[in-house]
């Protein structure tokens, strides 16, 4: 993650384990892509073929997961850890690049690296070959922890061309001078993906979508909005779904799949069957695209597909909606749907 840091200049261990004490973990052979020294990049991921939208870029175990903790505690758990850990696995370790380094040098590789391990997890996981994924603030891929099967996935979002480098978001959606600060203190580098070097005017403008996807996203979470005016809050998925479509050429699949499984709990909220399952299949097929079909998420839309009123919530706020039983959507056309499924006038 970051521009990693050359192996010359990585510390050794004086007490590493022998290589045979712990299985390595596998090196990268893929024929999806290669690890190469990107110029101002450091080490990044090259697609080696054409990637289609939705494929598994890579599933990679830990080689290490850390819980949250102050520092001086980390440092002491995770030299306990590489303790234990194969030669490889410390290598692999410790040439990930250190963007605070100082008096906790295993701790600092960690800060730079470390991905959540489930969205707002305050636990973390270092990966050999997922860490060496580059940022864009328009990237192709997507990064998901599968608690399942307790390994983190890389998904391709778009179609990726041979030669292309694989990216995914460090940043959360922000508009640029906070995400490219964020970036700067974080990981140690200056952002010049697509986005951030267009034209001042037109980062002007993506900016301005970025604060509007975040300002409805907030409206759309607020649940007293959702119990008195749910119409207003549907048409707002719709409008975060044209807007994140206008910032990104399509809505990213993780924004998707939220924006929809919104929109199935406001239709649940208000007992409309028809409606919730559909959002909870546009929920579904955009989880397979950004986690796969094996993903406890992507499974738990199915659930609701098949069947919505299985949601703890369903009719919780009212039965208003619930008319929407006796009348069915398979004779309309793609505009007349898209109007019956958000509730707009034709
Ligand atoms: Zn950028």
């Amino acid at each position: 993650m970051g521009i990693d840091a050359g192996l010359d200049a990585v510390p050794t261990l004086s007490k590493g384990a022998e290589s045979d004490e712990l299985p390595k973990s596998p090196s990268p052979r893929s024929d999806l892509f290669e690890v190469q020294q990107i110029p101002g990049r450091g080490r990044g991921l090259i697609a080696l073929r054409d990637i289609a939208k939705g494929t598994r870029i890579i599933s990679e175990t830990p080689l290490l997961i850390v819980k949250s903790m102050p520092q001086p505690a980390l440092e002491k758990t995770l030299a306990a850890k590489l303790k234990v850990m194969s030669k490889e696995q410390q290598r692999q370790f410790l040439s990930l690049h250190n963007n605070h380094p100082g008096q906790y040098a295993f701790g600092g590789i960690v800060k730079t690296n470390a991905l959540p391990c489930g969205s707002g997890s305050s636990t973390g996981g270092i990966y050999p070959t997922i860490c060496l994924i580059n940022h864009s603030c328009l990237p192709n891929s997507h990064n998901n922890w599968n608690d399942d099967h307790k390994t983190e996935t890389i998904h391709a979002i778009k179609p990726i061309q041979a030669g292309e480098e694989i990216t995914i978001d460090y940043s959360h959606g922000d508009p640029s001078h906070i995400r490219q600060q964020h970036l700067r203190q974080s990981f140690g580098f200056d952002c010049q993906c697509t986005v951030c070097s267009l034209p001042q005017r037109e980062l002007k403008a993506s900016d301005t979508r970025r604060l509007q996807t975040q300002r409805l996203d907030d409206k759309i979470g607020d649940p007293t909005r959702m119990l008195s005016q749910p119409g207003a809050s549907l048409a707002d998925c719709r409008s975060l779904l044209r807007l994140l479509e206008e910032e990104y050429g399509e809505a990213p699949a993780s924004s998707a799949a939220r924006l929809y499984y919104d929109a199935f709990q406001i239709s649940v909220a208000h007992s409309d069957r028809p409606r919730a399952s559909m959002f909870a299949e546009r929920a579904y097929r955009a989880r397979i695209v950004c986690e796969g079909e094996d993903s406890p998420l992507t499974q738990r839309m199915k659930r609701f597909m098949d069947n919505p009123a299985s949601h703890n919530n369903f009719g919780v706020y009212s039965t208003k909606w619930k008319g929407s039983d006796k009348y069915s959507p398979s004779s309309l056309n793609t505009t007349e749907f898209e109007a019956w499924l958000w509730r707009r006038a034709n």
